[in-house]
């Protein structure tokens, strides 16, 4: 119950922090840059409350713009334009922390501004483009109304002053609300720290000379180490730059010192044309210095995203290769010697289409296209190699393409696997599916693409016939000697069958006791001679075992000769109407189609 009590208390002090740090802000600038009695030239005030709108949650605005506006209410009472002019100052410099708070949120996901380039450039737009020009008219015309300096002039001491502070000060305000500060101290290396240590000591060095000592305006001396220390500490160091370029430079510039002196104009207009100075060398280091950082960035996630490739494709028993896009290969993992028998080096200024047997080549190169085509996809296909070793026979390439800068496939990642013992065992289990287990006749399936293979050499002119057979009263037998003899007849019934068959001719089981045998050029004439011929082999019985235990069966059978108009299904049909003419005419006998 007492911990609402202190977050309450530390929230309103450090509101009350705000607060007063915007007044003392406010206060200097209203006392230092007052130059014409109007507006000040100089306005830092906003760039602090537009840092702390955006690293706070929005919900916390509205305090926060309170604590804000009553500090700029009082400020502009006691030093700026008075009382009367303390409220409308109040709500327009809140508002110009605002809308550029509003618009950076709207469009960026991220809070920091200062480390990629984007979001740098929607801050300025929003604080140059918009705020300030809004802004700048209503202040204007609160400071036209109650001072002697008129609505132009006020326009433009509003927008510069204020527009220079936000640009040089908010990023800076950022990093270190942020504690990026904090954080590149923890996590830069000492002798990085050493060298910007010694850039920003270079730098400080080159900036007070051209504030106190150059007897020339040399203004554009600082920019040198300004942009060295860009590229060589990032935006952490050129933030640092920008601060000890506006105290030096600034300090000077006020007390009547520096290259600014040439000019021949009052010091409100040296003022605003110094901090016209900051904004630019600002606007000259900070976006190079993201950039850089950005680059940084993706450099570090592609090295260790490379590293990290490279450690896959050297330990992996995969052969991993990078083939071009006119099918070169350009590098090959160690495995390329386990897997082809072929040193990686040799492979590499190779055709990726040698190390494929010429049978599978065009798959292959299809696939190859298809990846670059393709690039989102993964693309697999399966080859024989060219280069076999010991028992490797086939091949499966998983292929992706690989994009360049400009979206484009510069060629495709390839991992090269053995899958001959998934091959092998395919191969076995095909094998057993297209047979039957109990009589060794073609299973239904492997009999009927057989079928539809012949009937498409029909369709070319061969002559073929399907005989379709079934045993005479095969149930009797089961009844009769057991269900282990009828199996013992049944294999017995298709080796008699298979001894009276060509080579070319298929017998398949096509269910129970019902086969059918595929007779490859034959005409109906010679079919029937044929089957007949088996039926004679069936007139000795189907011995059972050595003790000369043996059961005589007969069949009935069904022909069609194959034409070549008819479907599968048509001709099996024709030929099991046959067969069932022959099962009512008493059986043990042959019948043709009609
Ligand atoms: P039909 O002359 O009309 O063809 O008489 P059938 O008894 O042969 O006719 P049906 O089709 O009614 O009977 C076939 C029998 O074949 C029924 C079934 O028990 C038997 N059978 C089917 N497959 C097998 C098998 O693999 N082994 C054994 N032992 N019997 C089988
Ligand atoms: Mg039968
Ligand atoms: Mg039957």
């Amino acid at each position: 119950m007492s911990r609402p009590v202190p977050r309450q208390s530390s929230s309103l002090l450090s509101l009350l922090i705000t607060g007063s740090v915007y007044f003392v802000v406010a206060s200097i600038a209203l006392m230092a840059s007052r130059f014409e009695g109007g507006l000040a030239f100089i306005w830092g005030a906003n760039a602090f409350l537009m840092a702390q709108l955006l690293t706070s949650r929005t919900a916390h605005w509205p305090r926060t713009i309170i604590a804000c506006a009553i500090a700029s209410a009082l400020s502009t009472s006691l030093f700026g334009m008075g009382p009367l002019a303390a409220l409308p100052m109040a709500a327009i410099n809140v508002s110009e922390s605002l809308i550029v708070a509003l618009i950076c949120r709207h469009y960026l996901s991220e809070r920091a501004v200062t480390g990629s380039v984007r979001p740098l450039v929607v801050f300025i737009l929003a604080l140059c483009g918009v705020a300030d020009v809004v802004t700048g008219v209503a202040a204007a015309a609160v400071a036209s109304l109650l001072t002697p300096v008129g609505f132009t002039a006020s326009w433009l001491q509003w927008y510069t002053g204020h527009a220079l502070g936000g640009l040089t000060c908010t990023p800076i305000l950022l990093m270190l609300l942020q504690g990026e500060f904090g954080r590149w101290m923890r996590h830069t290396p000492t002798a990085v720290k050493l060298e910007a240590l010694a850039l920003l000591a270079l730098f400080t060095l080159v900036t007070v000379h051209i504030f106190y000592w150059a007897r020339y305006p040399m203004l554009f001396a600082p920019l040198l180490p300004l942009v060295l220390i860009a590229f060589r500490v990032g935006h952490m160091g050129a933030a640092a730059s920008i601060v000890i370029l506006a105290v030096i430079g600034g300090m000077a510039t006020l007390s009547g010192l520096g290259p600014l002196m040439i000019i021949p104009a009052t010091l409100g207009e040296r003022v605003q044309a110094f901090q016209f100075y900051l904004a630019l060398s600002f606007l000259l280091s900070m976006p190079v210095a993201a950039e850089l950082n950005g680059r940084r960035r993706l450099f570090q996630m592609l090295q260790e995203s490379e590293s990290r490739f490279r450690a896959i494709a050297e330990h992996s028993g995969d052969l991993v290769l990078d083939i071009r896009v006119d099918g070169v290969i350009t590098y090959a993992s160690p495995s390329a010697l386990e897997q082809i028998g072929c040193a990686p080096d040799l492979l590499v200024g190779q055709s990726a289409a040698d190390l494929v047997d010429p049978r599978d080549r065009a798959v292959v190169s299809a696939a190859h296209r298809r990846a670059l085509a393709q690039p989102g996809a993964v693309h697999k296909v399966e080859f024989r190699p060219l280069l076999a070793v010991s028992d490797l026979d086939w091949c499966e390439m998983v292929s992706r393409a690989v994009i360049d800068d400009r979206g484009q496939p510069s060629g495709v990642v390839s991992m090269i696997r053995d899958i001959s013992r998934h091959k092998a065992r395919q191969r076995a289990l095909q094998q057993v599916a297209a047979r039957d287990s109990l009589t060794g006749a073609d299973s239904r399936r492997a009999f009927l693409e057989k079928l539809d293979a012949e009937m498409l050499r029909v369709r070319q002119g061969a002559r073929s016939s399907l005989l379709l057979i079934d045993i005479d009263h095969f149930k009797s037998v089961n009844d009769r000697h057991g269900h282990n003899a009828g199996d013992r007849v049944l294999t017995g019934f298709v080796e008699r069958l298979v001894a009276g068959l060509r080579g070319v001719d298929s017998i398949g089981r096509l269910g129970g006791e019902e086969f059918a045998i595929l007779l490859v050029d034959c005409d109906i004439d010679r079919a029937t001679i044929l089957c007949e011929q088996l039926r004679a082999r069936l007139v000795r019985p189907i011995e059972l075992n050595d003790r000369g235990e043996a059961i005589g069966i007969t069949f009935s059978a069904g022909l069609v000769e194959l034409d070549g108009d008819s479907t599968r299904s048509a001709m099996l049909e024709a030929a099991d109407k046959a067969l069932y003419r022959a099962k009512h005419s008493g059986r043990n006998c042959l019948r043709l189609a009609a």
